[in-house]
């Protein structure tokens, strides 16, 4: 495995290789991005993951500064997993003095993350765009986890023709239901026990959908009840909402929807999300 830290030795390292699968990732792994990496390797003849926390898709007030690192034992999983190039940059090799470009989606900043955090997703498809140019990849993995930065990534490479193919891989969630996350190290015991109460919130919902509802309304409803139950979870947001668009719906419609949810644990926000499959 080779660990490169800037953008000519990736390029001089990555020629060796053709088809390349693609994890971009801020470090701090588990379970969820080595999914990613499990994918990409079982798809792609090499794989590269990058470890970066992207400066420009925090909010002045959110938590760059303490996001969790560990890049030894990053390191460690990644070449336990058999991935051939790791890519991690400083934050000036990524964004020199003078930097100017950013990628923008209107749209996505209107809604659910792109509205609780502005300026989010244009850090997200900036970054992603400079990696993919970076990395150049026939195949890059991103987590389901991060539903509405899967809706943006894929709307950038259809709307800048990048050439690489997309693939989106399955939560990976604790037993108890609560999604990894890198932000889950923040959680205090008590936090940590009352977490799962977004898994329980989006399951009793799409309970509610297989049984035959097709309200919005009512199963924004149902989830904000069940969160209502938890004293130490705060929601920033409950959405019941289209697919692509990501607008809440009134009606479930035959495209069915993406359930999603943001809630605040003290300092701690999570988020967490469920695919309502399209009724056959
Ligand atoms: P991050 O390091 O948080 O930027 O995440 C890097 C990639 O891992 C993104 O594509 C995430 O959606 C994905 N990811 C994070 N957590 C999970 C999870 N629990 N299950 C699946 N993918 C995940």
């Amino acid at each position: 495995m080779k660990v490169l830290t800037t953008i000519a030795d990736f390029r001089r390292e990555r020629a060796a290789f053709g088809s390349l699968g693609f994890v971009p990732t801020m470090g701090y792994l588990h379970q969820g991005h080595l999914a990613l990496v499990e994918r990409a390797r079982a798809e792609c003849p090499a794989v590269a993951v990058s470890i970066f926390v992207n400066p420009t898709q925090f909010g002045p007030n959110e938590d760059y500064a303490r996001y969790p690192r560990d890049t030894a034992r990053d390191l460690a999983l990644l070449e336990a997993a058999g991935v051939d190039l790791v890519f991690v940059p400083p934050v000036e090799e990524m964004y020199p003095p003078g930097f100017g470009t950013y990628v923008i989606q209107p749209a996505a900043d209107e809604v659910l993350e792109g509205a609780a955090r502005p300026g989010h997703f244009r850090g997200v498809a900036t970054v992603v765009c400079k990696l993919f140019n970076i990395v150049q990849p026939t195949k890059s993995y991103f987590g389901q986890k991060d539903a509405q930065q899967t809706v943006v990534i894929r709307q950038m490479v259809r709307d800048l023709n990048i050439p690489v193919e997309i693939v989106i891989v399955p939560t990976v969630r604790e037993a108890d239901g609560l999604a990894l996350s890198s932000r889950n190290v923040y959680l205090h015991p008590a936090q940590r026990a009352a977490a799962p109460v977004l898994y329980r919130a989006l399951r009793a919902a799409a309970e509610r959908y297989a049984a035959g509802e097709r309200s919005g309304e009512a199963l924004r409803a149902l989830m904000r009840e069940i969160l209502a139950a938890e004293p130490l979870a705060k929601p920033d947001y409950v959405s019941v909402a289209h697919p692509l668009t990501l607008r809440e719906l009134d009606q479930i419609g035959p495209e069915g929807a993406l359930l999603s949810l943001a809630v605040r644990f003290d300092q701690v926000r999570l988020i967490d999300n469920w695919v309502l499959e399209p009724a056959p």
